[in-house]
């Protein structure tokens, strides 16, 4: 059958976990965490298993999570939600098809930031939205203020904002955003903002979800990730955070979508969002030194790291190493012959991509950073 999905290869981070399984690597390519899973919640996802309940909850999700996520709003972004404003998915992946399939009708255009996340463009394209992709400049991932205004037009119907970005590490700081808070309102659009990274952010770079700004709380529907804010990506939890009027489609997409999520894993979620606060406090301190530890050694060993300051991905051009090969080839290199593997950048392009970068993964403990970069070493 001839149809958006089935013009689509298999996700990167499959092929690569794959790879990385049958080499026996150290897999810094996927992007979940290692060693930074909070037991405490873990506990309580334990407890919640055995004292129930096990049946269908609301497809809004369960009060208590929706209220944690409003708390947790309004404690570190202050953007003055409620509980009603928020609605559980299974994971921010759905939260993300939900708002695009709620919110785009045949035709609109979706204005879209390169580097992006795999998903967003075939759920845009399968939901009949026409991209029009904007580029970051690497190496310091700038926002072409021009090229943005010039995607808009009449019928731009959504803006895609992903801060802190994924794979770049980019964080949108007040004056972007303020730029972009002013074309939305010039052409009437809405935001869908993938702030699954919102507190991951370093060098004092401040996370602003743009939902905060003047005149975007109506135009906004935050996406966050208890997978990311708990270092727990497997447990596939995250919510949508909007206005009444805008959340009510992006509702009867989900509904039809996964209608609801593991009522266990809610519980354990808004038990964790209400009691981990240092949890979320400490993460960005351990994670900024573990991206110094690995840019650091990347460095040492040849290749030149690009800037981070925020996610947990750190990419860098291995062009310095002489070695002759697109960023497939490197990443695929690296896995079978050094034991090491990685994500190529290209991946998260439409067309032209550079293809000089790997996007390592620095969520992981020291050692095994330590141990990745040992194998790269002596590999190089
Ligand atoms: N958006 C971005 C930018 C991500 O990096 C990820 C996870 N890799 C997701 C969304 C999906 O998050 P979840 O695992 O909660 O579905
Ligand atoms: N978001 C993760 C990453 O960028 C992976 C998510 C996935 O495997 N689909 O690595």
């Amino acid at each position: 059958a001839n149809s958006v999905f089935s013009a689509c290869g298999t996700t990167i981070f499959e092929t690569m976990s794959r790879l990385a399984q049958h080499h026996g690597a150290i897999n810094l390519g996927q992007g979940f965490p290692e060693g930074l899973e909070p037991p405490p919640v873990i506990e309580r996802l334990a407890q919640a298993v055995i004292d129930g309940p096990h049946q269908y909850p609301s497809m809004m999700g369960i009060v208590p999570l929706r209220q944690a996520v409003a708390a947790h709003e309004n404690r570190f972004w202050a953007t003055g939600v409620d509980e009603t404003e928020v609605m559980v998915t299974s994971g921010a992946t759905e939260a993300l098809a939900a708002c695009l399939f709620g919110l785009i009708e045949p035709g609109d255009e979706v204005v879209v930031i390169e580097p992006l996340y795999d998903s967003y463009l075939p759920i845009i394209r399968r939901a009949g939205g026409v991209p029009r992709i904007v580029r970051l400049q690497a190496p310091d991932w700038s926002l072409p203020r021009q090229a943005l205004a010039d995607a808009f037009g009449p019928k731009t119907k959504v803006l895609m904002l992903n801060s802190p970005a994924n794979p770049c590490g980019k964080v949108f700081d007040a004056d972007e955003l303020a730029f972009i808070a002013q074309l939305l309102e010039h052409h009437d659009a809405y935001a869908v903002c993938d702030e699954v990274y919102e507190h991951l952010t370093y060098d004092d770079r401040p996370h602003i979800p743009l939902m905060s700004l003047p005149g975007m709380r109506g135009r906004c529907a935050k996406v966050g990730s208890a997978g990311k804010i708990f270092s727990l990506t497997g447990w596939k939890v995250g919510w949508v955070v909007a206005a009444p009027t805008l959340l009510a489609p992006i509702a009867k997409a989900h509904q039809f979508l996964t209608f609801t999520t593991a009522p266990a894993l809610q519980a354990a979620v808004a038990w964790g969002l209400e009691h981990a606060g240092a949890y979320m406090a400490n993460l960005p301190a351990t994670l900024a030194a573990r991206r110094d530890r690995l840019a650091q050694g990347l460095a040492e060993i040849g290749l030149a790291p690009l800037p981070c300051h925020g996610s947990y991905f750190l990419s860098a051009d291995f062009r310095p190493l002489g070695f002759k090969g697109d960023d497939r080839d490197f990443c695929t290199h690296i896995t079978e012959r050094a034991g090491v593997t990685a994500i190529p950048v290209s991946a998260f392009f439409e067309t032209d991509a550079p293809k000089h970068y790997a996007r390592f993964c620095f969520a992981k403990t020291d050692q095994a950073i330590d141990e990745a970069l040992g194998r790269l070493r002596r590999y190089f």
